[in-house]
């Protein structure tokens, strides 16, 4: 084959995941191709965390300025605003495009080479590249490797009675809207469902959100949802937990949905949102032949981020849960660290999650269930924001921080918060695990004030029983 390019490190997808593990590498002196067919960036860049969050701001921003006319005690009077939709879209999507530009730059300083187009995998060191994808026609690429790295990422869960298309649409249809519906059905009250449900109505649309659990964002625990429950509640999100949706309404204007109790209703909507979860993308480009150890859809992998196949790495979503970009970014800059020959291990002491809704919750480590479960025997501190005084100012005394602890050390092993703009508090909780301290490392620490963060270390002094502000 006469296009054919040998390197060290092929890498397949250009995400958080692939792009962050070719720079490290580049930077390493790794001769590296990556190979992407969609756009640089992958879906956290182009149709996920960093749109997601742009359209959040927006919202924000309206919904922020529409209350002051009513609600606000501040004293502040303005009259009602209008949204320019399309400005508003052309503003997220040139946020995007900085930073998508500034990866493909990254990338050239860094002398990866970054070919366009879908990979099909021949074998494991052995890849091809349909050059369709360019819009040129002609012989694929062939591609030779010493280490493949594989860094697809993942696609959104269809609900197979009720696919994509029209009125049903994933979270990619929703941060680009043309118009805004009059009434939106989230299908799924996760994170997508949550945080772009709660942009959608904070836009004015009126919105519903269906889950199949007992609770909106099952996974965090009960007393850290029941905040961002009360706000939705405040903010006329109609919730219908524990209920199924049973399909598209006859005449296409909403859903057919299944209360665990009581009978079968239709639920109008103009449009309706489907985010019921994400899928590893290990389909369709020859990965399968690999024959690599799998978990379900997602490829296995160990400490390293080595698949079962010598010289075949894997990171990010393909992986599997939890499918978070930093995540991505860590194990692709652990791959290439070993691939320069250094002992890296992917072992972090803890990954923190942030869901950005209104209030924000954010973990790190264990909640208190999940060291119980672990059979561990903890002391807990819980400060409430409404004790913290900067919080007050800000008009954001809804929530806590929560710290979790071994009972015979102290050592720290989970954080939890939920309040507005505790997202930033996740560098705190995961430095302090991932450094090993004890409370009283914590307690002990000067928080500037006024600040949200000092309620950090007030629920650190809580545990210890010397909390003083409360
Ligand atoms: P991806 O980002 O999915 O990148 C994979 C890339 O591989 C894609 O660009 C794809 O085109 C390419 N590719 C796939 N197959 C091939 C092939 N055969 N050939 C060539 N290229 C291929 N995470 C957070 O941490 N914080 C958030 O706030 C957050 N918000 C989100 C909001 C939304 C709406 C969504 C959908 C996701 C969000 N996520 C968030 C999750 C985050 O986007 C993912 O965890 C992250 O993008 C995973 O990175 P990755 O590199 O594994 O895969
Ligand atoms: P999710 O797993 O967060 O939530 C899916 C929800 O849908 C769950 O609560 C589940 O109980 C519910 N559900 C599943 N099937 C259902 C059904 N048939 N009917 C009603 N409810 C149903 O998934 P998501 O919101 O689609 O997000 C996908 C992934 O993207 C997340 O798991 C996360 O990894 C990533 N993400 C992260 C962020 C962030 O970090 N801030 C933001 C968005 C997305």
């Amino acid at each position: 084959m006469s296009n054919l390019i040998n390197t060290t490190l092929l890498i397949i997808g250009g995400g958080p995941g692939g792009y962050v593990a070719a720079i490290r590498a580049g930077q390493l002196g790794i001769p590296t191709v990556l190979v992407e067919g969609a756009s640089l960036g992958g879906t956290c860049l182009n149709i996920g965390c960093i749109p997601s969050k742009a359209l959040i701001h927006v919202a924000e921003k309206f919904h922020a300025l529409q209350g002051y006319d009513k609600h606000s005690a501040l004293g502040i009077q303005v009259s009602s605003p209008t949204l320019d939709l399309e400005r508003s879209v052309a503003w997220k999507d040139a946020i995007v495009k900085k930073l998508t530009t500034g990866v493909g730059a990254l990338l050239k300083k860094n002398k990866v080479t970054v070919v366009q187009g879908w990979a099909h995998i021949i074998d494991g060191k052995t890849v091809d590249v349909d050059p369709v994808a360019k819009g040129k026609a002609g012989a694929p690429q062939r591609i030779r490797c010493e280490h493949l790295l594989l860094a697809t990422g993942s696609e959104p869960v269809a609900l197979p009675f009720m696919p994509f298309g029209g009125s049903v649409i994933s979270s990619t249809e929703a941060l680009s809207p043309k118009t805004l519906p009059a009434s939106l059905a989230v299908v799924g009250g996760g994170y997508i469902g949550l945080e772009l449900g709660t942009a959608y109505r904070k836009l004015g649309v009126k919105v519903d959100v269906i889950e199949a659990q007992d609770r909106v964002l099952p996974a965090y625990d009960a007393e850290l949802v029941k905040p961002v429950h009360a706000a939705l509640k405040t903010l006329g999100v109609g919730l219908h937990l524990q209920t199924q949706v049973l399909g598209l309404a006859e005449d296409g204007k909403g859903v057919r949905i299944q209360p665990a109790k009581g009978a079968e209703q239709i639920l109008a909507a103009q449009q309706i949102l489907v985010a019921v979860g994400r899928k590893p993308r290990s389909r369709g480009f020859g990965l399968s032949s690999l024959m690599l150890d799998m978990n379900g859809l997602a490829v296995r992998i160990d400490d390293r981020c080595h698949t079962s196949m010598n010289g075949v790495w894997a990171i990010g979503d393909l992986t599997g849960e939890p499918m978070l970009a930093h995540r991505a970014m860590a194990q692709g800059e652990c791959v290439a660290e070993q691939i320069a020959g250094l002992t890296r291990r992917f072992m972090p002491a803890a990954i923190p999650a942030v869901c950005f809704t209104d209030p924000e919750v954010v973990t790190a480590g264990l909640s208190p269930q999940q060291a119980a479960a672990d059979g561990l025997d903890t002391v807990e501190g819980v400060f409430p924001l409404a004790a913290n005084g900067r919080a007050m100012t800000l008009e954001s005394s809804d929530g806590f921080v929560r710290v979790v602890a071994r009972r015979d050390n102290h050592l720290i092993i989970g954080w939890q918060a939920v309040g507005r703009g505790v997202s930033e508090f996740s560098a705190s909780f995961a430095q302090s695990i991932e450094m090993g301290a004890c409370l009283e490392d914590v307690a002990h620490t000067i928080h500037a004030h006024p600040t949200q963060s000092e309620a950090i270390q007030e629920a650190a002094l809580r545990a210890l029983g010397q909390a003083v502000h409360i």
